[in-house]
């Protein structure tokens, strides 16, 4: 049995480990992006976050299969929160049948993503490294819990201020024909509904 375990810790690692550092090196901003642009955006959304300032975080801009991605690098799994390096992914792969990519969103769905990455970052700080591995295990492997994760995460976002630029950004998704069914669907699945997103934002912000 504890071997078992063992192998199951190992192959975890394994494969968390060519999830992070098999796109280290990709390290490429697209034609596309203003660098300024971006960095604006970031230091603008890094303010909504008082508890975040201390955070080493790597931007990079990549082909992804999702708008965007959130993660320690491999060693942060075991470092306490202040010593870790987080890095977030932006999606530049704008294909025309399927534009999910970051590049082509306007500024504020491009602010909405960024709240919602930085609000994983927000989250994965509250964790101890144990906790933080668990949460990696769990995140792959149970589809309830990456729902439950994702909820979380935007209502965090929401909480920072994010709401009606994440409200933008999820509309988008769902009401643009240039995005895959498939897409859409694993986004109903996973995260908030438009609807959700704003009740909970006046709900918040106006008590309504
Ligand atoms: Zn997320």
């Amino acid at each position: 049995m504890a071997k078992l375990r063992t192998f199951y810790i190992v192959l975890f690692l394994l494969i968390i480990s060519n999830y992070v550092n098999a796109q280290e090196f990709n390290f490429k901003y697209t034609k596309g992006l203003s660098i300024e642009i971006e960095k604006q955006h970031f230091k603008k959304a890094m303010e909504s976050f008082n508890n975040i300032d201390s955070t080493t975080i790597k931007v990079i801009y990549k082909p992804l299969k999702s708008t965007g991605a959130a993660r320690p690098t491999f060693f942060s799994f075991f470092k306490k929160p202040s010593k870790r390096i987080y890095k977030i992914y932006l999606n530049t792969k704008c294909k025309p049948n399927n534009l999910i990519c970051y590049t082509n969103l306007s500024d504020s769905s491009k602010y909405g993503v960024i709240g919602h990455e930085l609000s994983h970052i927000i989250d994965y700080n509250t964790m101890s490294s144990t906790q933080l591995i668990g949460f990696g295990f769990k995140y792959i492997f149970s589809k309830k819990f990456k729902h439950n994760t994702e909820h979380k995460i935007d209502s965090i976002a929401i909480m920072h201020g994010f709401g009606e630029q994440l409200y933008q950004f999820t509309n988008y998704i769902f009401s643009s024909e240039n995005i895959t069914e498939r897409y859409k669907f694993k986004k109903e699945i996973y995260y908030m509904s438009p609807d959700s997103i704003l009740k909970l934002h006046n709900k918040h912000f106006t008590g309504n």
